[in-house]
């Protein structure tokens, strides 16, 4: 049960982590959300679909960027509604929103990584 005093990220449960994991050397970040489900989020296409302004701009889709490290740092929680992620380049402007991972891992659970790579663009949400 939700406890209605308390407030509630953008998304409910779908989009509340209760745990995540980096385990040095993976080259994947594992989320798992207040509704049970678990996301395998590739290195690779997270540091692809950075959102931050650097990387993408400030409007527009966010683009799949090429060759940036895979080397994930450091993983910062910012504020009740993203992560914040570093890379090992020095690369930490990229807050990614609970919002913007889960509907990231629901894509690749439904398309597969390389599916998700090829598209190329995805929406800011
Ligand atoms: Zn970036």
């Amino acid at each position: 049960m939700t406890d209605p005093s308390r407030p509630q990220p953008p998304g409910g449960a779908r989009a509340q982590p209760t745990g995540v994991k980096a385990p040095h050397g993976a080259k994947e970040l594992e989320i798992t959300w207040a509704d049970g489900h678990r996301s395998k989020l590739p290195h690779e296409i997270l540091r692809g679909y950075c959102p931050c302004a650097g990387c993408q701009g400030h409007s527009g889709m966010i683009q799949f960027q090429e060759g940036g490290n895979l080397d994930l740092r450091n993983i910062e929680q910012v504020g009740n509604y993203a992560l914040g992620l570093g890379w090992g380049d020095n690369h930490d402007t990229g807050i990614y929103s609970f919002r913007y991972l889960r509907a990231l891992g629901d894509l690749l659970d439904a398309q597969g990584p390389e599916a998700v790579k090829l598209m190329g663009t995805l929406p800011r949400i």
